[in-house]
């Protein structure tokens, strides 16, 4: 969901951009008003995120998923060491991507418990040249809520000093919904769709001593990251709207108290359904209290039967989408910022009615 408000505003702006004379799909993206609105953008996110100095943002092409790929071609060479913790499925194919490009090494799984925990991180090398989480495991419902006891210390910075080996966290379900230090991070990457505007941009924060690799000469120019940090962003088109959009989101977001105000509101939703759901005998969570999610609440029902009359009963009250991933079956409410309390009351509402009339 997005905010109305959000939408409101791209619907006021969609035929004449103020003081452009057109649309901003028809903007060139050298003109004078499609700058301002990318260096607003990034302004923005870097005020909402508390995002250092010494890191650039930047706007990419190709989802998440493209990040599988080049986070491994720009820090690694090919055949070298890189980790990962293998927490769900946007996990897993990570590491099957760095598998092309080098030694992808698994240090940490819960595959055998269907991912209904954060695994301790095992054996990291110390020549590894990242270790990549996913922060947000979207279809599974977990999260990393704790750096400190879930990572090894050589991933985190000591002492003011940046880590031995960076760490990469794919952010793409929570960012904007939970706090995230950036500066424990060598590089986050985020597909814009979940939780910062529409689909076709790929939010990427990179620390700036890492875009200084020599990068393997095979990679090409549109997968280099120090090739997007020269052109901020512009080494060719850029998706144009999809940049407009997410700044709008962006500014809602600080027009509303910012990431850590947005934090206390996804909190106290997830907390709303899990208090629900542990007391209900009939919805029920697997995840491990501690690892849950804050963004996406994922719940199961008795039977098949029960789980397809429950989103029936959802639906006929105009809440769809809350069918769980077909990898894990159940439900999962996808509680992005721009959900409402009065959303999530509704769905509890309608959990507590359906459990009321089952038999
Ligand atoms: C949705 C999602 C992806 C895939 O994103 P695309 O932008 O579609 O490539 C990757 N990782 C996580 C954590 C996601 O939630």
């Amino acid at each position: 969901m997005m905010p109305l408000e959000v939408l409101e505003q791209a619907q006021k702006d969609l035929l004449c951009y103020p003081g452009a004379g057109c649309s901003v799909m028809e903007m060139s993206h050298r003109s004078p008003s499609f700058e301002g609105i990318l260096h607003n953008t990034t302004d923005t996110l870097r005020r909402i995120m508390s995002i250092p100095d010494d890191y650039e943002i930047l706007f990419l092409q190709g989802g998440a998923t493209m990040q599988f790929s080049m986070t491994a071609m720009n820090l690694a060479h090919q055949g070298d060491t890189f980790c990962y913790m293998q927490t769900g499925q946007f996990a897993t194919k990570a590491k099957e991507e760095g598998a092309r490009w080098g030694n992808a090494v698994c240090v940490g799984s819960s595959k055998e418990d269907n991912y209904s925990y954060i695994p301790k991180c095992e054996n990291l090398p110390e020549n590894a040249k990242f270790l990549h989480i996913t922060g947000n495991n979207t279809i599974f419902g977990t999260a990393f809520n704790d750096y400190e006891t879930q990572l090894p210390s050589i991933v985190l910075p000591q002492n003011g000093e940046i880590s031995k080996v960076p760490l990469v966290a794919d952010w793409s379900s929570a960012i904007l919904g939970k706090w995230i230090d950036v500066d424990k991070h060598g590089l986050i990457y985020a597909g814009a769709q979940k939780n910062c505007g529409p689909a076709g941009l790929t939010i990427v924060i990179i620390r700036k001593d890492l875009l200084e690799k020599d990068v393997d000469p095979v990679v090409p120019i549109m997968l280099r990251y120090k090739v997007a940090a020269d052109n901020e962003s512009m080494y060719n088109t850029p998706p144009t709207f999809a940049i407009y959009m997410a700044g709008l989101m962006f500014d809602w977001v600080e027009k509303n108290g910012g990431v850590k105000a947005m934090e206390e509101i996804n909190v106290k939703k997830s907390s709303m359904l899990y208090d629900y759901i542990d007391n209900s005998k009939v919805f029920a969570n697997p995840v491990n209290p501690k690892d849950r999610s804050i963004m996406n609440v994922t719940f199961t029902l008795p039977s098949k039967e029960a789980t397809e009359d429950f989103l029936n009963l959802a639906k006929s009250k105009g809440m769809i989408n809350l069918k769980g991933h077909r990898f894990v079956g159940g439900c999962r409410a996808s509680i992005y910022n721009g959900m409402t309390i009065e959303g999530v009351e509704l769905l509890v509402d309608t959990m507590k009615e359906f459990e009321k009339n089952y038999k």
